[in-house]
């Protein structure tokens, strides 16, 4: 059996959102911004993609800019709000518990003469609504907060946080790559001024992304040239992925519901079958407050890659948490931040979900993980960290 638990890394394609993209590369091949017929074809395209993204999340079709997936959207969104608002103020608010595209971003810009605050989270993952209230001064243009973080899976409440910000004058810009079409987002609701999806956490493709900007909002571009996307993401369109990003927001949007309410219980299955079948283990974030498809757990006296691989010998792909962390010896960031020791840290597997699994891979998956433990802990036989 192959079991593919590792969605937060990035999900299959779905095999309609590939039929929709695959015109775009054979016959309508034009290029978006020419006056015929190809072009017309693309740009229609293009727009109708852009409604879709648009609508899933409150938004208007001209404020959403298309990108080459989250990364660009976070340093869009970060880099280009910093330089654009730099004399009203250099104070930018982040957390710990960031992804890398948000988290080394603003560690660059500190290096440019930018004040950042890093707001500390509780052993849940959790930010401080009194912190970040405790943080804000009259020079804070910027709070970007992770909506839902990629390892742990704990959910922040952005709506709070976007009200926070707005009282004071700053504005709000929160990574939703997880979040995206696995809870409600309303940039409106949310107080969400800026927000960054990327296509392939969603089953569409790599390589494509979005990023809301609301109308108002001023924002430098990091890169010059013919001027698409308003002005701040020049080059030719990514027309057949922009076309697969807006089918795959298409096909989750109407699904999500059902879909959510199934990751739920299968993520609940597998988080108390782990927790019930092999001790020593323990859940990392929150109970609750977690992304309807992450499970993170942490297992005592064994390391979290070894795991990843005895799972892969049985069929199961899943990770040590985040996919950039784990070419590193170091212990990740976020699990440093929720306050485990590195050798605690290092026994760490998350399960991540997606709409396309079963209850079948999930049994597989309880039925294997007890013996792949064991059998880590038997050859290295320890009964405490050294
Ligand atoms: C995957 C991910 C990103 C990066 O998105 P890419 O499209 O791979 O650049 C950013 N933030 C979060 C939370 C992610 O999970």
């Amino acid at each position: 059996m192959k079991v593919y638990f590792d969605n937060s890394a990035t999900t299959r394609v779905d095999p309609q959102v590939l039929e929709a993209m695959l015109p775009f590369f054979r016959e309508r091949y034009g290029n978006a911004s020419s006056l015929h017929q190809f072009g017309k074809e693309a740009y229609a395209a293009v727009q109708a993609a852009r409604e879709r993204v648009a609508d899933a999340m409150g938004a208007h079709k001209d404020e959403i800019i298309f990108t080459s997936g989250g990364t660009e959207s976070d340093n869009i969104a970060i880099q280009g709000f910093a330089y654009a608002n730099r004399e009203k103020g250099n104070h930018i608010i982040t957390s710990t518990i960031e992804h890398h595209a948000v988290l080394h971003t603003c560690q660059f810009l500190e290096s440019q003469g930018f004040r950042v605050t890093y707001l500390p989270v509780n052993e849940d993952g959790l930010v401080s609504v009194t912190a970040l209230e405790e943080a804000m001064d009259r020079d804070t243009i910027l709070v970007t907060i992770i909506a839902a973080n990629n390892e742990i899976g704990t959910l922040q409440p952005v709506r709070k946080i976007g009200e926070i910000a707005r009282e004071s004058g700053a504005a709000f810009h929160t990574d939703a790559v997880q979040a995206f079409t696995k809870m409600p987002l309303n940039v409106d609701n949310d107080n969400i001024d800026v927000l960054s999806i990327s296509a392939h956490k969603f089953h569409g493709p790599k390589g494509v992304g979005a990023l809301y900007v609301r109308n108002g909002l001023r924002i430098r571009p990091l890169m010059y040239g013919g001027g698409h996307e308003k002005g701040l993401r020049s080059s030719t369109e990514n027309v057949s992925g922009i076309v697969g990003m807006g089918k795959a927001v298409d096909i989750a949007i109407e699904t999500m519901g059902n879909d959510v309410e199934t990751m739920k219980s299968l993520r609940d299955e597998v988080i108390d079958g782990v927790l019930n079948g092999v001790t020593g283990s323990h859940l990392n974030g929150h109970r609750e407050k977690r992304l309807c498809n992450n499970a993170h757990f942490r297992f005592d006296f064994i390391d979290g890659e070894s795991l990843v691989l005895e799972l892969d010998e049985a069929g199961i792909a899943a990770s040590t948490g985040s996919a950039c962390s784990t070419k590193s010896r170091d212990p990740s960031h976020v699990l440093t931040a929720i306050g485990l020791k590195p050798e605690f840290a290092r026994g760490s597997l998350r399960v991540s979900l997606s709409r396309m699994s079963t209850s079948e891979e999930t049994d597989y998956f309880l039925k294997e993980i007890p013996g792949a433990v064991g059998k880590l802990r038997s050859i290295s036989p320890l009964t405490s960290w050294e």
